[in-house]
């Protein structure tokens, strides 16, 4: 059934090979088979030893990144769209290098608060990029994401509906939506139509469970009953990423960009346990 995943940012900030190793040997001794890492910057991560410790314990990777200002394809500046053309272009390469065969994340914007609305202009690049960069990732066996993100990190995709839209527009089949349960609770009409609309056109790629505050599952709003329903209904069998974040684990942009200013844990190790057995109490990932 569904590989069952959990995004570094629960064990560390950063990717030195000391926190590799704690990230990688820890999310397998909390029984997860493979660990979300964040390539924000593709040349900060020593690929060699990365896919050797994930061999060593026997742990699958998935990729994510978020783009920046800097590196924005749908940006109206050429400039910042060939930047984020190389950064998507290296984050691919360092997929297939880490054995992934996923890269997801706000891979369409910058990670941020816009203040203004997308445009055609920026759009049209954000579709020719994406069109490039995408046969990059098929010949890389790499099936990419779009996460429909909330309005306060996207301007462009923020629902299911314009992830497939993005989809249809690209036209690749490695072209997939990333859902996440934190932000379809702010941007979504209910946890089960974007599911079902995703797996009707053999579109739902990664999923990630996020609680409402992103802390400990179980303990905020989210329905996951419905949401785990949903997949089950779809038949969905990739993927299912825990995803929190805390102050007491700080990334030196991700987690400005994510707005994480409290304190919702201090023991990563404590968190992963809780949600492995919170996602195994929910669903059946055999
Ligand atoms: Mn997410």
């Amino acid at each position: 059934m569904n590989p069952v995943g959990i995004h570094a940012l629960v064990w560390a900030g950063g990717w030195s090979l000391e926190e590799a190793h704690r990230a990688i040997a820890s999310s397998a001794k909390t029984g997860y088979d493979l660990i979300e890492i964040p390539v924000l910057d593709p040349a900060a991560i020593d690929v060699p030893a990365t896919r050797r410790l994930l061999d060593e314990y026997d742990l699958g990777a998935a990729c994510s990144l978020g783009l920046s200002p800097e590196t924005d394809i749908s940006s109206e500046d050429p400039e910042a769209v060939a930047r984020g053309e190389e950064l998507l272009t290296d984050a691919v390469d360092v997929a297939r290098d880490l054995g992934a065969s996923f890269l997801g994340g706000g891979i369409f914007s910058a990670l941020g608060r816009y203040t203004r609305p997308p445009t055609p202009r920026g759009r049209a690049h954000c579709v020719r990029t994406l069109t490039v960069v995408v046969e990059r990732a098929r010949a890389a066996g790499i099936t990419l994401g779009l996460e429909c993100v909330n309005r306060y990190e996207s301007n462009l995709v923020n629902t299911a509906e314009q992830a497939l839209a993005l989809c249809d527009e690209v036209n690749a089949d490695n072209l997939t939506v990333h859902l996440d349960t934190y932000h379809m609770n702010i941007e979504e009409p209910n946890f089960t139509t974007p599911v079902q609309r995703c797996a009707e056109q053999g579109r739902l790629g990664y999923v990630h469970v996020g609680e409402s505050h992103r802390g400990y599952l179980g303990t905020g709003t989210i329905n996951f009953d419905e949401f785990f329903a949903a997949l089950r209904q779809a038949d969905y069998r990739g993927p299912i990423t825990f995803e929190s974040f805390s102050s007491a684990v700080v990334h030196p942009d991700l987690s400005r960009n994510l707005a994480i200013w409290r304190n919702l844990w201090d023991d990563g190790e404590d968190l992963a346990a809780s949600a492995r057995d919170y996602i195994a109490a929910h669903h059946a990932t055999g």
